[in-house]
């Protein structure tokens, strides 16, 4: 499948643990990537500087869901199942923001 149009929900869910351009400890689980455009393209497609992380995330039903709300708290849970030491009820809040805060979301 292909990447959604106006989502970006794996652009804002997932932790980056690798460091790029503006967020030199990575990105944190729920917080919109610096590089995530106002109509949530990824500013560094192409780019080296672009994660590796994001060039391996690739779209799929399972991930994507029928919508945004969904790919965000798919990816939520993800974050919380693969990351335990995170407190569990503080992603799904901060996505809830995070969604609050913009209008729809695409990675590429
Ligand atoms: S979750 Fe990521 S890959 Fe899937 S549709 Fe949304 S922006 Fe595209
Ligand atoms: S794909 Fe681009 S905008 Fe999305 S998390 Fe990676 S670097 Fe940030």
């Amino acid at each position: 499948m292909d990447c959604r149009p106006g989502c970006g929900a794996c652009c804002i869910a997932p932790s980056i643990a690798s460091p790029l351009p503006g967020m030199p400890g990575g990105k944190p689980a729920g917080v919109p990537c610096a590089h995530l455009t106002p109509d949530y393209r990824c500013e560094l497609f192409g780019r080296p500087e672009r994660p590796a992380f994001c060039g391996g995330l690739r779209p799929s039903r399972e991930m994507c869901g029928e919508d945004r709300q969904a790919a965000l708290a798919w990816l939520a849970w993800l974050e919380t199942t693969t990351h335990p030491a995170q407190q569990a009820d503080q992603v799904p809040q901060k996505v809830r923001n995070s969604a609050m805060n913009s209008p729809d979301a695409g990675s590429a």
